[in-house]
């Protein structure tokens, strides 16, 4: 059986994270434009895709040794 992934985000990082999935939804439904992100919403979400990589057992780039 698959295990579950389970995101621990610090509340900046899941507000992030909720305005760009509303975001992305909107854009998709109605063609809604889609607001920049600042660098540190940019950094923040990087964090959680490479945490998201780790979780799903792959490397967040070529050289990634994160895993165990
Ligand atoms: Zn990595």
């Amino acid at each position: 059986m698959e295990r579950d992934i389970v995101l621990r985000l610090d509340r900046a990082t899941a507000e992030d994270l909720y305005a760009v999935l509303y975001e992305l939804g909107e854009h998709v439904a109605a063609g809604a434009p889609v607001t920049p992100m600042t660098a540190e919403e940019a950094e923040r979400l990087g964090h959680v895709l490479q945490d998201l990589d780790h979780s799903l057992g792959r490397k967040c780039n070529p050289y990634c040794d994160h895993l165990e």
